[in-house]
Parts: structure tokens; sequence; C-alpha cells
């Protein structure tokens, strides 16, 4: 089995990046422990969960920064909400909510914009995000600039870049139940080009202007679905671009690449129970005999006997001292 991994490359003396990431034995072992709990996902819903992961990696590899990026697709179809996380040592999971039956030819519109009110939000969470402060969030919609529906994925996340980083980029996903994978190809922004009176042109008045990145971003369109998801990378960017001069970078595999993580934990889902109060805990225990609780994202089950319920509420336990006298 191929490991997964990120290929980083820059196209020598133009203003032009690409990534390329292959989700391979990483991404089965997600859908193999979805199927383990018995609620495999549709083929559409298990193609989106994995374009999404691809994305989110490629993403989270793009920027600099400290912290969870989560793509959330919101809609009001058979799918209601679907989630990838990705870490910035790129673990990633994902999960889905979908609530009806996705016929097998299903795609964005007829997943999650039957009433064109859909949605994608891109979230970027800090690890050192301090309490009551919001983590940045962007959202756009599923539609283009005329208001015809979109169908993929790299198509919104191209106009979320577009949007909120005012960069051309080209972003193809592909994903089956072998391998996850997206390339993406981004115009790099103008920093002080030539110029010495500090602010240079403006990216804005760039966009969609740039030789070589119109140039590099075509022959990237011509890669197909069926190339993405056959191809090895070596292959694909040879072929794309063997008439550029291109710096291919290490790839980032094993620990230090896309891999599939969980961040779920007794500690946390104990939180969470806390934060329900005891009245409504006790009410399941009272009813079931115990809580038994499946991580969503990964499938892992927490049970809390009635004497571990009785442990998660001994007074003092997450309460400063005196806090109830200042109520
Ligand atoms: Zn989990």
């Amino acid at each position: 089995m191929s490991v997964s991994e990120l290929h980083k490359f820059i196209f020598e003396g133009e203003p032009v990046r690409g990534m390329l990431v292959r989700l391979t034995e990483s991404w089965q072992q997600v859908l193999a422990r979805r199927a383990q709990g018995g609620t495999a996902y549709a083929p559409p819903v298990r193609a989106l969960l994995g374009e999404m992961a691809a994305a989110g990696v490629l993403m989270q590899a793009n920027i600099k920064f400290n912290g969870a990026l989560v793509l959330q697709m919101h809609g009001n179809g058979p799918v209601r909400l679907a989630v990838a996380e990705v870490q910035p040592n790129l673990a990633f999971r994902v999960t889905a909510n979908v609530v009806g039956p996705v016929a097998d030819e299903a795609r964005l519109e007829a997943m999650l914009n039957v009433d064109g009110k859909g949605r994608c939000a891109i979230t970027l969470d800090p690890v050192d995000r301090l309490p009551g402060q919001q983590p940045y969030q962007g959202v756009v919609s599923l539609h283009d600039d005329r208001r015809q529906p979109l169908q993929e994925l790299g198509d919104v996340l191209e106009h979320y870049m577009l949007q909120s980083e005012q960069l051309d980029t080209r972003l193809l996903l592909a994903a089956d139940d072998r391998i996850a994978t997206g390339l993406l190809i981004q115009r790099l922004p103008l920093a002080g080009e030539g110029n010495l009176g500090g602010a240079g042109p403006r990216d804005e008045d760039e966009i969609g202007r740039n030789e070589a990145y119109n140039r590099i971003a075509h022959l990237a369109a011509t890669l197909t679905r069926e190339e993405m998801l056959e191809l090895d990378a070596d292959t694909i960017l040879r072929r794309l671009f063997w008439q550029e001069r291109l710096l291919r970078f290490e790839p980032l595999v094993d620990a230090a690449g896309p891999h599939f993580a969980c961040s779920c934990s007794r500690e946390r889902v104990a939180g969470m129970l806390r934060s329900l109060g005891r009245e409504e805990v006790d009410g399941i225990v009272a009813e079931q005999g115990r809580v038994e609780i499946a991580c969503e994202f990964c499938g892992a089950q927490y049970h809390f006997d009635p004497v571990d319920v009785g442990g998660l509420f001994k007074p003092g336990r997450d309460q400063p001292p005196g806090s109830q006298a200042l109520n």
C-alpha cells in the first residue's frame, strides 16, 4: 500500500507555486473505520469527504498558522453537514451528517444545495485562542457569480481563495475509495517586486493577468479526474509541466506528511458530559444503565457507567473554589 504524501513545488523565476497531495492508506483507514462501525457513507458522500480532506491538507499546508483548519459544508439536502479538519501537523479527520438517501450520481447541488442555500465555511481556529476569542471564519455560497449552482468543491474553494486572499488559485480534486487527491496551483502575491516606494502594485490588479500563472493553471486544468486517481505524483507532474522549470521540494510523508488522526479523548467526552449537566446525564443513566458515546470522526466508543458518571460530577471539579457564591 502506498504511503500518503504531500509534494510542494515552485516554478523557477515565475510567481507561481503548487502542491499535490495524495491520501492513500490514511484515507482507506478512514473509510474502513466507518464501514466497521456499520455506517458506511454513500459513494458520493465518500468522494466529497475525500476531496474535502485533500483540499483541507492543501489549504493547511499553504498557510502559516498554528491551529486547526476546518472545512464545513452546510446544506439542506440529504447531506446536512460535511466536515474535514486538518491540524498544523497535517493530521486530518472527516465526518458527515447524512439524513436521507444519496443517489449514486449526486453532486454538490443534489447533496447539499437543493434549496440554493448551501454554503461552505472555512474556519481557522488558533491553538492559543483566548477564552471568548472567536476563531476566524470565511463563508462562501455554492454558486458562481451568475448564481449558477457549483457542482465541484474545487470551484467553491477557488472562489473562496480569490475572495479571501485575492490570489488566483486553481484547485483540482478527486477521490474514490483508494485515494483522495488534490492539485493546487497558486499565483504568489507580489511582495515589493522591483519597487522601492513601499506598497507595490496591488494584487487585485494582477488577478487573472499574470501570464505565467495563466499558462501553468491552464496546463493543470488539463489533468483529468481519471489521471488524478490513477497516476503517481512523478508521472502527473512530468506530464503536466515537462516544459516548465519545476523545482520540487522533498515530499512530506509519514509523520511529517498527511495522516489520519483523531483528537478525541475520554477527557474531552467527560468535559462534554459535564457541560450537559448532572440532571441530563443522570437521566441517560436511568434510562440506559450507562452512557455510551461514539466519536463521530473515528468511531471510538466511550462508556461511562454510573460510578464513572458520579465521578464526573464530584463537587469542586472544574470549578474554582467559591465560584458558586459569586453566582
Ligand atoms: Zn475520534
